[in-house]
């Protein structure tokens, strides 16, 4: 028997705001297909592996001591890459990355967040910004998107007017339902705010529109980009997160981060693959172009298909069987492949895989769609 197995959540002296909440997380369970998690399908490169195993041997030679608490050399590397991406000329000082961009993402709220504090979000969107939120006691203000899913910009400038929130959250490409929003519409959004306007682009890689970087020269004093290396870079097992700001935020951000946060072997590691970023991101051209054979697969099967601009794609009109979509989720588990149900009543999300993956995910759709 366990120590301690009798005791229950309800026998501890849990905060009331978090009593009856469940935690963030999707089933990991072990499938032939996997594509229920947002991860880039191929896994690193063979030349990346070794660079990524050498890098941490020679760290591993020095972890007596604490890593650099500013991990200076990684945020020159990432604003190397970025300007490179963006064409905007970013420093050291305008990077600053933690443990995945969830973590960079709580940092944000520890800092301009926190209770009497209100943030906003327009939904469906990614759920761990109402959890991160409800875990820095902010409260969490959730607004419409179109019935199509699309942000409606001018709606979004009317809520911020009105609401003030300290947080403004805008997902794009948004998770779960792959739309980008237009630079000159997020521009707008941002100006209507008073607060903090984060724009989480994890998955800006996969469409083809530019980056609110480009706002941050006139938008400096409200604007935050946050990135990742979980999905394009296929680094989210090693848990590095990304954003770009002006060097103010970073040091609002250093108040509230944990001294250390970033392990000598993260450190190490995301160095060494970002060297190699040329090959990862090469896949991403090819996973982009997977994921409109997919949609236009769907859409032959007589699916109702979000358009995406990321590597996952939304989609509904499932046969009065699995009108609900969670026996449709079903369907696809008892043969072989996990695919996401996001609680979207009647529709699905689906990771781009790799070919053969996707392969068998359309095989298996055109039976589950089958009326
Ligand atoms: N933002 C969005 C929109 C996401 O979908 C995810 C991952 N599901 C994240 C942030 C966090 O990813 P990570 O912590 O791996 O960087």
């Amino acid at each position: 028997d366990v120590i301690g197995a009798g005791v229950t959540l309800d026998d501890l002296p849990l905060r009331d705001d978090l009593r009856g909440r469940s935690p963030y997380g999707a089933p990991q369970l072990e499938v032939p297909v996997a594509l229920n998690t947002n991860e880039n399908p191929f896994p690193p490169p063979p030349a990346l592996v070794e660079s990524v195993a050498a890098a941490t041997r020679e760290a591993a030679a020095t972890l007596h001591r604490y890593p650099d608490r500013d991990h200076v050399a990684l945020r020159s590397a990432l604003a190397a890459y970025l300007t490179r991406a963006t064409g905007v000329r970013l420093a050291t000082e305008n990077l600053w990355a933690a443990n995945g961009s969830n973590e960079v993402l709580q940092q944000l709220l520890q800092a301009f967040g926190g209770p009497g504090r209100l943030a906003l979000g327009f939904e469906p969107s990614y759920s761990m910004h109402p959890i991160l939120a409800a875990g820095t006691r902010t409260e969490w203000l959730p607004a419409p998107r179109r019935d199509d899913f699309s942000l409606d910009a001018a709606q979004a400038v009317d809520v911020v007017r009105e609401k003030r929130p300290d947080v403004l959250f805008v997902t794009t490409p948004n998770n779960p339902t792959g739309q980008s929003i237009d630079l000159d519409e997020l521009r707008a959004i941002a100006e209507a705010a008073t607060g903090l306007v984060v724009v989480d682009e994890a998955y800006v890689e996969f469409s083809s529109g530019p980056s609110a970087v480009e706002l941050l020269e006139p938008l400096g004093h409200k604007l935050v980009v946050s990135r990742t290396m979980s999905k394009a870079f296929a680094f989210a097992g090693g848990r590095l997160g990304y954003l770009a700001a002006a060097p103010a935020m970073i040091e609002a951000l250093m108040l509230v981060r944990l001294p250390y946060h970033l392990s000598s072997l993260t450190q190490a590691a995301a160095l060494a693959a970002l060297e190699h970023a040329d090959d990862t991101l090469a896949l991403v051209a090819t996973l982009s172009r997977e994921r409109d054979r997919i949609a236009a697969a769907l859409a032959e099967l007589a699916a109702h298909v979000v358009p995406s601009t990321a590597n996952f794609l939304l989609y509904g009109g499932f046969p009065a069987r699995h009108a609900d979509a969670h026996a449709a989720w079903q369907a696809y588990l008892d043969a072989g492949v996990l695919v996401r149900d996001v609680g979207i009543p009647g529709m699905l999300r689906v990771t781009v895989g790799t070919p053969e993956e996707n392969d068998r995910f359309l095989e298996v759709s055109a039976t589950v769609l089958a009326a």
